[in-house]
């Protein structure tokens, strides 16, 4: 087996008594992108500047490919882990140009590793910088100073300058916070492909569960500092561990349900199941928009009481007879008015996700 690129064992940090971070621990692959994906306070950020070296854990260790930089007795300072890190406000600097910014990144990884003569060194650099620059495709703004591009760009020449100094990870903090929803789509887009491209390993840290599946390789799912779930993006999204994950990467409805005779049954449909092992009271189905569809019927047990259109598809919010709400998505063009009585279904062989006490007991999400 080799090495992770990136373990975290047991990392903790508590800001004057609340904890920030709980006993995290995960790995990182050599080449992997992981998302780190939770709710604004929910640890992100400390358990980025711990891994990074900027904040000292109370507890657990920090690997980086094999090599300790944060445990007991030790502590490497963050300028000699080998990390680079794309800050939310890019903190470029100022008065160097873009081809200047990334010149420094090199020069940061040369301090590191790089013994060969002066000479060489400089050849070295300025190749390294116009591969860099060619990768993130800013070859042609080179000369321009930071205040003279747009944020995508920007963005870009804070990814190529941490590039540049060949980090074992790079390490991304909210990387599009800065940038406009059409732009954001764009700047995800390329920075996917970046990252393929280069082939670094990644730490992505991101509030944003669709910036969380779509660049994650894998997705870590943190609440109130503990990490609920690490799994490939369909994984998070179809079976998720918990019911907070479940709601916080998508649109989650959880139906009452029973188990009778072999079978789960809910208000929408049923799907042969084991006997679920705990209280029998406590049983809740999930529902995906896509899970469920529906169709107009005087004695349908839903109402149509929302539509939300999106353009490519409408998502529908619908109240059933016992009084809980189910959504289900359409495609954009289909109008269902609001009021409209509806059957709503399961999908054909769908089983839906089951939990009890908060906790999947069915699909690969289980406990
Ligand atoms: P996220 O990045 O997920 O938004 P943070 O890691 O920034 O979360 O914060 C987690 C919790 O720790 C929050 O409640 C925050 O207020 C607290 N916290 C973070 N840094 C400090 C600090 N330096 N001093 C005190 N509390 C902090």
């Amino acid at each position: 087996m080799s090495q992770p690129a990136l373990r975290c064992v047991g990392l903790t940090k508590t800001f004057n008594g609340t904890p920030a971070v709980s006993d995290l621990s995960l790995e990182v692959e050599e080449g992997e992108v992981l998302a780190l994906l939770g709710p604004s306070g929910c640890g992100k950020t400390t358990a980025l500047r711990m891994i990074a070296g900027f904040e000292v854990p109370d507890s657990g260790e920090v690997e980086v490919g094999g090599r300790p930089m944060a445990g007991p007795g030790v502590f490497v300072p963050p300028d000699k882990r080998r990390i680079g890190m794309v800050f939310q406000d890019y903190a470029l600097f100022p008065h160097l140009s873009v081809e200047e910014n990334v010149a420094y990144g090199v020069a940061v990884g040369n301090r590191l590793f790089d013994r060969t003569g002066r000479r060489r060194r400089r050849l070295r650099r300025a190749s390294r910088v116009s591969v860099t620059l060619s990768l993130v495709e800013l070859s042609h703004l080179r000369s321009r100073m930071p205040h003279e591009l747009s944020g995508g760009e920007q963005q870009r020449v804070a990814l190529a300058r941490a590039l540049a100094s060949q980090p074992h990870i790079l390490l991304l903090d909210e990387p599009f916070s800065n940038l406009d929803a059409k732009l954001r789509q764009q700047v995800r887009e390329e920075l996917r492909e970046i990252l393929g491209l280069s082939g670094v390993t990644t730490l992505f840290v991101t509030h944003y569960q669709e910036e969380a599946l779509y660049i994650g390789d894998r997705v870590a799912a943190l609440n109130r500092g503990r990490l609920e779930q690490v799994d490939a993006p369909e994984v998070v999204y179809r079976f998720p561990a918990t019911t907070f994950v479940a709601d916080f990467v998508g649109v989650a409805d959880f139906l009452t349900a029973d188990f009778r005779d072999g079978e789960i049954h809910t208000e929408v449909g049923r799907w042969p199941q084991a006997a679920p092992p705990g209280d029998p009271s406590d049983l809740k189905a999930l529902a995906r928009p896509d899970d469920v569809t529906f169709e107009p019927a005087e004695e349908g047990q839903g109402r149509v009481v929302a539509r939300m259109y999106q353009g490519a598809y409408s998502l529908y919010r619908i109240i059933l007879d016992s009084g809980e709400m189910v959504h289900c998505s359409k495609p954009g063009l289909e109008t269902h008015p609001v009021g409209m009585q509806v059957r709503v279904r399961l999908k054909r062989g769908r089983r839906l996700v089951c939990y009890q006490q908060g906790r999947a007991i069915t699909g690969p999400g289980a406990a």
